[in-house]
């Protein structure tokens, strides 16, 4: 190999990975020789903008172009190669083929370094009907300009959305900003599956709320031909209930898959999830060959094991990391969370770590709560609840994941609690996190040490925890149901079979409960019939608190499907 300062480094996929190693590697080396490959027209362009440009948000299609070969060339001196694909790796050789794609001409370039970066390609599975001029997918700009150019002259018409993954709700969302009607339809009984469903369920009230018609454990069986009695200009999107739904267009966003071919065919190891294998330094099973990004698996940061996470954050830390490999800063690539937020309409929904479902398959054993604290202060105008679920470990309260939903500090929270994440903490460390504080910004408890406080009760014992999704089973034989809000909260919605008692009586209505039954208490947020429970239990009453409460609950009942 050639000594670090004239290194000859050849990079596969110029975006999110590709590009930040690129400049990595120019800012550690100046001398060395950096050649990127893109298949595609563009270099180091805004994938995630992508949505918002084709709802009108951002106006100027220039504005997704975070860099140009022009640019990159003029400032990181790199010599980049749009519309050229590599489309074969002699590894013995160390050598890359390539084809420019518009004049069809091959040529050969030799490499000390190959990075990949191929990133993911839209999931096209084989449903009858589905390759169609009008059904589009969104993972490039030429993409978005296909769909921008269909919608031009199509007022008011009919868009179905398959997929409710992050991409296909903002796709959702933009298109309904430019007044189209839309449907989504989920094969899953829920949208975003990194949520639990009690958590979705909040973004499934949203879309109704905002006359996206939505269709949920449903797949799409085929996609037919319109017909005269039937009249759609894409086709009629034929669900597995029976279901037709007339489109104008559809958008696929079914979910991606590791653009890993070039890899598999020159031999590197895959995955079984079909990603390219990298060991920490993000290395392939060839020493001489590095990937990064979304073609790559990674390992969980909760549960340990091999995932699939295609996000832009984690691609352009390994873009980093991998340059720094490759000239001589050894470097760590420890694990993917796999943090993230989602726009929809007024809601913000963001993740981080495990969910529920992810820690039942990984045989993992945690303790859920949910608590529903202010963006801010009470006192001061204009707080909105957010929805808020973290889970830990029962022995030692170690945070495995956490899950927010709300009109405002959702992205603070959810950041301050993947940063915990990543440190290993405990909900002991959330309870005494110093976090900044000022009415219009939190309060001087944050939603983040309320939740490290409420698990904490939970870990001390001072209260046992009841779930939502067990209220429906509930056996009023041996169960009694407590309801703990004001009458005027009561006279706008209840659990069914419950027996009322305001906080504020509680004491002197103790006689009115059974020593018999446990007593499951709840009000709105949870916080009020914690204090319940803790009335009750010195009483000695047997007694647990409805986490998440009347909120949490009503959430998660099923909603009325809604009609375009
Ligand atoms: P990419 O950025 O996709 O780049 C790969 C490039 O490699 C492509 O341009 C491709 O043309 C090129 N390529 C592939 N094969 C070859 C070849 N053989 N030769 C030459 N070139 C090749 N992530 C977030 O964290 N937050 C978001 O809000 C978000 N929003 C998104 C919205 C959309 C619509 C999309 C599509 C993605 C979004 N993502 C988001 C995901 C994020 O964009 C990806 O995780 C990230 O871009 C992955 O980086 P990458 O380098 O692995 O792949």
């Amino acid at each position: 190999m050639n000594k670090a300062s004239n290194k000859r480094l050849v990079i596969v996929g110029g975006v999110a990975g590709g590009a930040s190693a690129a400049a990595r590697a120019r800012r550690l080396c100046e001398d060395c020789e950096i050649i990127i490959f893109e298949r595609g027209p563009h270099v180091s362009f805004a994938n995630c903008g992508l949505p918002y440009f084709v709802g009108g948000e951002i106006v100027e299609q220039d504005s997704l172009l975070v860099q140009t070969p022009d640019s990159l060339k003029a400032r990181f001196n790199l010599d980049v190669r749009i519309k050229t694909e590599v489309i074969r790796i002699d590894r013995a050789a160390r050598r890359v083929r390539v084809r420019e794609r518009e004049t069809g001409r091959e040529y050969e370039e030799a490499y000390d370094a190959l990075i990949l970066s191929m990133g993911a390609s839209p999931l096209k599975p084989p449903i009858p009907g589905i390759e169609n001029p009008n059904h589009f997918t969104v993972r490039d700009i030429p993409d978005v300009e296909k769909i921008t150019a269909w919608s031009k002259d199509c007022r008011g018409c009919r868009v179905v959305v398959v997929g409710g993954g992050y991409v296909g709700l903002e796709m959702a969302e933009q298109l309904r900003r430019r007044g189209f009607a839309v449907t989504v339809v989920e094969a899953l009984p829920q949208v975003m599956a990194p949520l639990d469903p009690e958590m979705a369920a909040w973004l499934h009230e949203e879309l109704r709320g905002n006359g996206v018609a939505l269709h949920l454990n449903d797949p799409v069986a085929s996609f037919e031909r319109p017909s005269e009695q039937e009249p759609a200009r894409a086709s009629i999107v034929v669900l597995k209930s029976g279901q037709r739904l007339p489109a104008d267009s559809v958008v696929l966003g079914l979910g991606v898959k590791p653009e890993a071919g070039l890899a598999k065919e020159a031999g590197l190891e895959i995955g079984k999830l079909g990603g390219i294998r990298v060991d920490d330094h993000l290395q392939t099973s060839d020493p001489h060959i590095w990937a990064v990004g979304d073609a790559i698996e990674v390992h969980d940061g909760v549960t340990g094991q091999w995932a699939l996470i295609p996000l832009a954050g984690p691609a352009n830390r390994q873009g980093r990391i991998a340059a720094d490999n490759i000239l001589g800063r050894p470097s760590h690539y420890e694990q993917t969370w796999g943090t993230a937020i989602l726009r929809l309409f007024s809601l913000a929904a963001g993740c981080t770590g495990a969910n529920e479902k992810s820690l039942r398959r990984a045989a993992i054993p945690f303790q859920a709560i949910h608590l529903h604290p202010g963006s801010h202060a009470g006192y001061y105008p204009g707080a909105h609840p957010i929805a808020l679920k973290i889970l830990f470990a029962p022995d030692t309260g170690r945070l495995l994941g956490a899950q927010a939903i709300g009109r405002e500090g959702v992205d603070k929270r959810i950041d301050v609690l993947a940063t915990a994440l990543k440190a290993g903490m405990t909900v002991h460390d959330l309870a005494e996190l110093e976090l900044a504080y000022a009415p219009p910004y939190g309060s001087a408890k944050d939603p983040v040490n309320l939740a490290g406080m409420a698990a904490q009760n939970a870990l001390d014992g001072d209260v046992a925890l009841a779930q939502w999704n067990k209220v429906a089973s509930l056996d009023p034989s041996t169960t009694l149901l407590l309801d703990v809000r004001s009458s005027d909260e009561r006279a706008r919605g209840f659990i069914p079979g419950s027996t009322h008692i305001p906080l504020d009586e509680l004491r002197q209505r103790l006689s009115e409960l059974p020593r018999d039954r446990e007593i499951i208490a709840y009000c709105q947020s949870g916080q009020r019939s914690y204090i319940a429970a803790r009335i009750l239990s010195q009483r000695g009453f047997r007694v647990r608190n409805l986490t998440g409460s009347y909120r949490t609950w009503r959430a998660a009942q099923p909603q009325e499907e809604t009609q375009p």
